[in-house]
């Protein structure tokens, strides 16, 4: 006897248990199926981001930036310490625990929230039947009104440069090294690229980010791309653009890289290498040959602008479909897909999607980059702040970067928010209700931010837009 369900979800990643809970929450019954194994050979919910993205990586950005503030900025406090030194052991321990902290309390979740949490591989048959082979039995037949795919992406592979866990890492060793290596290379200067790459240099490696772009964060305001740059420079980050990756070779532990750039051939050694070059859609034995679901020439799978499949009764969300790879986006389409079978409306606004890179200074932006105005032929304004005025950042030591508001010049309607500073992932967050809002600059001028706050740097630069900044000088 197969079993039934209302909802059944492949993959416990942020778009899956949240599908899952938001089902179980309008009265559902749900399971939700994971596989995902830990280095230490335990099973856990959470996916990429919980286990081996969003949440590592931040636990060692922050262990990090403390040893680099410590080592670098408490003298300026007036902090006299003896030498600082380093046990990355427990800052992986730390680490750990954290991961372990979170992705247990999914289980917790699903308990209270009544959704079975199935530890074992989802593969959707035809006719909206999932076998389901738990990781320590023999596959069963689960039946389903409703299937939700949310199976995620993996880390993309270079035939130059194939992972060994050992040398050449993907982003996931890179978070779990237990020393620091003395010579680090990252090929790819994205979001993943220099987070990981930060974490190392400020631990002590010297670190050599290569990027086949001559543009530095090509998705990003340009404003606020030059600013990051020139402060990861002056961190000691080498930053090579325009540096295409196209060999790469190992001996006695060292590996050397060969790339091509503006002066012909260039080689380099490093102890480690991090291929950062992007994530792929992860269909590996999800879908049955006759599942009636495609995927389209680069693996995603094929839905439309409400996440719906080809297959009536079978959604698919986060980064196994369309858009940015991001656990927030993944998150508000398992929301969206719950309430659509629930039989209410439910839609993401794909136009305000925050992206955050959490290096320091923070980049952190929402809405449309000047370039993309510009290029769509509205006339706009553009206002800026500098922290370097913010009394806040002076207090913090975190005076590098800037607000920039972009608003339309008809009708001050705000189109877009770029910050590079402290806590930009944070702040962005007010400018994302304000473009959910329709806000205007106005609307945000006569908004009152706590005074010294670093959102004040947010309340001035849209009080530019209009050239009425109280706190700087107008140009
Ligand atoms: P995943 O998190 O990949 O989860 C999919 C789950 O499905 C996995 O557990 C997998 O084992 C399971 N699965 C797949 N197929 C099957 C199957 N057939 N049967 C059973 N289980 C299956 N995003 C941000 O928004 N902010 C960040 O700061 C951020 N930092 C990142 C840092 C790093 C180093 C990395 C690598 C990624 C980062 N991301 C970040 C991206 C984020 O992790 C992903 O966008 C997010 O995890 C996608 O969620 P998902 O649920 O779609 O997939
Ligand atoms: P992202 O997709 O944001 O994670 O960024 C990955 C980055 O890796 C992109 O900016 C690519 O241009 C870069 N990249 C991809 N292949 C290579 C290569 N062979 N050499 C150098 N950079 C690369």
């Amino acid at each position: 006897m197969s079993k039934k369900y209302d909802v059944v979800v492949i993959g416990a990643g942020p778009a899956g248990y949240i599908a899952a809970i938001r089902a179980a929450q309008h009265g559902f019954k749900v399971a939700c199926i994971d596989e995902w194994q830990n280095r230490d050979g335990k099973y856990a919910f959470g996916g990429t981001c919980l286990n081996a993205g969003c949440i590592p990586s931040k636990a060692m950005l922050e262990s990090s930036e403390l040893y680099h503030r410590a080592n670098h900025e408490f003298k300026k406090h007036g902090i006299v310490t003896g030498e600082v030194s380093l046990d990355v052991g427990a800052m992986q321990k730390r680490r750990a625990g954290i991961v372990r902290q979170l992705t247990g309390g999914i289980g917790g979740l699903f308990k209270a929230n009544k959704v079975d949490g199935l530890v074992g591989h989802g593969k959707l048959l035809a006719g909206k039947k999932v076998e389901f082979t738990p990781v320590d039995g023999d596959p069963e037949i689960l039946e389903a009104t409703h299937v939700v795919l949310a199976s995620g992406s993996s880390p993309i592979e270079l035939p130059f440069a194939k992972f060994d866990q050992e040398t050449i890492l993907d982003s996931w060793d890179a978070l779990e090294l237990e020393a620091v290596p003395k010579r680090l290379g990252v090929i790819g200067a994205g979001v993943i690229g220099l987070e990981l790459g930060s974490v190392w240099a400020r631990l002590g490696s010297d670190v050599i980010i290569l990027e086949a772009l001559e543009d530095f964060l090509a998705m990003a305001d340009r404003d606020v791309a030059a600013t990051a740059m020139k402060d990861f420079k002056k961190q000691g980050l080498d930053i090579r653009l325009g540096a295409k990756v196209s060999e790469t070779s190992i001996k006695d532990g060292v590996v050397t890289v060969s790339y091509e750039d503006k002066s012909g051939s260039q080689t380099v050694g490093f102890d480690k290498l991090i291929v950062a070059v992007g994530r792929r859609p992860y269909t590996e034995k999800l879908l049955a040959d006759d599942s009636g679901i495609r995927t389209d020439e680069r693996g995603f799978i094929v839905v439309d602008e409400v996440c719906r499949t080809e297959v009536k009764g079978v959604y698919a969300i986060g980064d196994c479909v369309r858009g940015p790879m991001l656990a927030h986006k993944g998150s508000e389409e398992g929301v969206m897909v719950a309430d659509l079978i629930a039989g209410e409306s439910a839609e993401v606004n794909y136009d305000i999607v925050p992206s955050v890179i959490y290096t320091a200074p923070e980049v952190a932006w929402v809405g449309k980059t000047e370039a993309e105005v510009k290029t769509s032929g509205r006339a706009y304004k553009t206002g800026s702040f500098p922290f370097a005025a913010s009394g806040r950042a002076k207090a913090m030591e975190q005076t590098t970067g800037m607000v920039k508001v972009i608003a339309a010049e008809d009708d001050d309607e705000l189109l877009g928010v770029h910050i590079v500073g402290p806590m930009a992932g944070e702040l962005i967050s007010e400018a994302v209700l304000a473009l959910e809002f329709a806000a205007s600059t106005e609307d945000i001028q006569r908004t009152i931010h706590a005074h010294p706050s670093l959102a004040e740097a947010v309340h001035e630069a849209a009080l530019a837009a209009d050239k009425r900044a109280l706190n700087y000088i107008n140009r």
